[in-house]
């Protein structure tokens, strides 16, 4: 019997995880914050403010170089950190764990990195046409500097990537195959094992751009078939700052340096500098130790409250809010993919999104309004512009009837 049908599903009671969630409390204008901008940035837990405030006050140094007793505790807060992204992210190896500043910074390792050492003019580097500009401008920059072709699998007017299309696309020039877990601007869940198994089918390494899929559910890089997973601290209840870069050792052993500086030698003379190995070849410089840490203490914190349980508990909320936004005249669904994570994205056929943020705003209800940084998506969809509710383990039935309320004002004062 499997230990699921046994074991009772974990449920998540947000009312519960909203009172460990401090800004949760504030008021805006009066109003109670409603906030629902997590796919920008999410709202940071007590556990993850307190192992920050925790480090400064009882452990901080520098790490790796000291032998005195505090910095040999940071090293161990630090590298505690990294053991649990790798058990968060199913990692093989602790090694397989780079911290960057963030999903941004580790897209540009790998093209800078493998990038720099596997491709080449007449090469290709496939990713979708809903990215992110940070998983399209690295690669862009890629095929500048090195000949190589940026090929754009389309996406369906729902919001999903076109499979087949994105199959005949793939051959043996193919090095690169880029694509995100989550879309922040649709919602679209893709099929990222599938996706990976097709790249790897024609040699290509497969690049997973987690930033808006790690917060959401379970993740494991093993099973998705990623050679590497980028995410951000700040998507994931963590700090600002700090970011992981997953990559399968045996790539990670062969690729050159990204940064030169401290942490990342073994010897430096001005002949010759040889690198220290994995994960410290690509940490150069001091890194963001207390992120790091709070990084650690954000990934535990979802643990506590269970991946799957988070993922059911969006889920709910995603029908719900997407049934109740229906009942908006003359609101148009931007993103209506078969497989979806917590995003609405919607047009309203009577107001600009930009006034559509600043009245729900006064209403207490953050969400985000613009291109978010996936413009290539918006010209698809013919749109200038979104707003965009996203949704996170805190967010409950009553965000989403105030979300609708506050559209409602909006329509009064413009349709
Ligand atoms: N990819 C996706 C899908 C994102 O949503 C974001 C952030 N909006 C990024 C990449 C970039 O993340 P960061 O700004 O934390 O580097």
């Amino acid at each position: 019997m499997s230990a699921s049908s046994t074991t009772p599903a974990q449920t998540l009671d947000a009312d519960a995880v909203r009172r460990e969630v401090p800004i949760l409390a504030r008021e805006i204008y009066g109003k109670p914050l409603v906030y629902l901008d997590n796919a920008a940035s999410t709202q940071k837990p007590r556990a993850v403010i307190d192992a920050v405030a925790t480090f400064y006050e009882t452990t901080n140094a520098n790490i790796h170089r000291g032998v005195h007793r505090l910095s040999q505790e940071a090293t161990d807060a630090f590298e505690l950190a990294r053991e649990r992204m790798r058990a968060f992210l199913g990692a093989a190896q602790h090694e397989e764990i780079i911290f960057t500043r963030g999903t941004t910074e580790s897209i540009n390792l790998i093209a800078a990195s493998y990038g720099h050492a596997n491709v080449g003019a007449g090469d290709e580097i496939l990713i979708s046409h809903m990215e992110h500009h940070s998983n399209i401008v690295p690669w862009q920059l890629l095929c500048e500097q090195t000949g190589a072709k940026l090929v754009v699998a389309p996406i369906t007017d729902d919001g999903d990537i076109d499979m087949d299309v994105l199959a005949s696309l793939l051959g043996d020039r193919t090095k690169i195959v880029s694509v995100g877990h989550v879309s922040n601007a649709l919602g679209t869940v893709n099929p990222v094992a599938e996706i990976g198994r097709l790249a790897h089918e024609v040699g290509a390494v497969f690049v997973v751009d987690g930033a808006q899929g790690a917060p959401h559910g379970a993740v494991d890089v093993r099973a998705l078939g990623a050679d590497f997973y980028a995410c951000s601290g700040h998507k994931m209840y963590g700090p600002t700052g700090i970011g992981v870069l997953y990559g399968r050792r045996e790539l990670l052993d062969a690729m050159p340096p990204y940064q030169g500086g401290g942490e990342m030698i073994r010897t430096v003379t001005f002949e010759k500098s040889t690198y220290a190995p994995v994960p410290a070849k690509f940490e150069a410089g001091t890194p963001n130790i207390a992120g790091g840490v709070g990084f650690g203490a954000a990934a535990v914190w979802l643990q506590s409250h269970g991946l799957e349980a988070i993922e059911r508990h969006e889920a709910d909320l995603l029908a719900y809010g997407t049934q109740r936004l229906a009942e908006i005249e003359g609101l148009r669904m931007i993103g209506t993919a078969r497989r979806k994570a917590g995003v609405l994205s919607f047009v309203l056929d009577c107001a600009h999104p930009h006034d559509v943020g600043t009245i729900l705003d006064r209403e207490g209800v953050a969400v985000r309004t613009g291109h978010h940084c996936a413009q290539p998506v918006m010209e698809r969809f013919g749109v200038p512009a979104t707003s965009r509710a996203s949704l996170g383990l805190y967010n409950t039935r009553a965000d989403l009837d105030a979300l609708v309320d506050a559209l409602q004002q909006v329509r009064e004062v413009f349709a």
